[in-house]
């Protein structure tokens, strides 16, 4: 339903929460808030309202330069704790409990269609499932495609990918970057900060109002790439294979 990302130099987590706040009017059923703290994947999750998970984000200390926040809309999966965003990966690897810590952290808009297909190979390789979402498969499939460059693992998982999407996504091994992308679910791009270095990710400009109104809107088949002081879009047309590098001025 609602993503808001972001990554910077100071705490971003109240922009995180203040960014879901502003969507809160389109619907959910739950929210959800992922930070990296010193190499740690940290988060928070409710079937209450954001004001609630404000409250555990406050009692977490989930204070962070980076993250990734969501309001859900259930469509696979019943409106519960377990099934909120974000979703993590650790890799392959019995884990029950769901104690593990995750390497990667993902929220998603939209729908997977293929995510009964993807889930039967990814638990064939030994990923184990922690929700009956379609989205869990988007997060074990960039784990399962990281080799070091969580830019080229999404951009290689989109081509695995059919129905609607639009994600953010962090990994625990590149602790100054996220990345997105989209294709039949709105998704923009903000740059903003006193110094300009900040960059955030939203499903609508309203969530980033406040923050910036330097909004650049991306594409169906963009995936973008955000750090501290910069961003880099490329673009895959359909049916191609190949992705293209774009400039902010080429978009509206
Ligand atoms: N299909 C996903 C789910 O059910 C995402 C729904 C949404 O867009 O909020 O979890």
């Amino acid at each position: 339903c609602g993503i808001v990302g972001a990554v910077g130099s100071r705490n971003i987590t109240p922009i995180l929460v203040e960014g879901l706040k502003r969507l809160e009017y389109r619907g959910y059923d739950s929210c959800g808030v992922a930070v990296l703290r010193q190499g740690q994947v940290l988060r928070a999750r409710s079937t209450s309202r954001v004001a609630e998970l404000q409250t555990q984000v406050a009692n977490d200390g989930l204070e962070s330069p980076l993250g990734i926040a969501h309001t859900r809309w259930a469509t696979h999966g019943a409106p519960a704790v377990h099934n909120a965003h974000p979703h993590f990966s650790h890799g392959p690897g019995a884990d029950a409990a769901n104690t593990r810590p995750g390497r990667v952290a993902l929220v998603h808009n939209g729908i997977i269609e293929n995510y009964e297909a993807l889930r039967a190979e990814l638990q064939a390789k030994g990923y184990e499932f922690h929700s009956q979402t379609d989205t869990e498969v988007i997060a074990h499939l960039v784990e399962h495609l990281y080799d070091g460059d969580l830019f080229a693992a999404v951009k290689a998982a989109t081509l695995r990918l059919t129905g609607a999407y639009a994600i953010a996504v962090f990994c625990a091994d590149e602790p100054q970057r996220v990345v997105g992308a989209r294709q039949g679910s709105p998704l923009v791009l903000g740059v903003g900060g006193a110094d300009q270095t900040e960059r955030f990710l939203a499903s609508d400009a309203m969530a980033l109002a406040g923050v910036t109104d330097q909004i650049v809107y991306l594409e169906e088949g963009d995936v973008i790439d955000l750090q501290p002081g910069r961003h880099w879009i490329e673009h895959r047309a359909p049916g191609s294979q190949e992705h293209q590098r774009v400039l902010d001025a080429e978009r509206p």
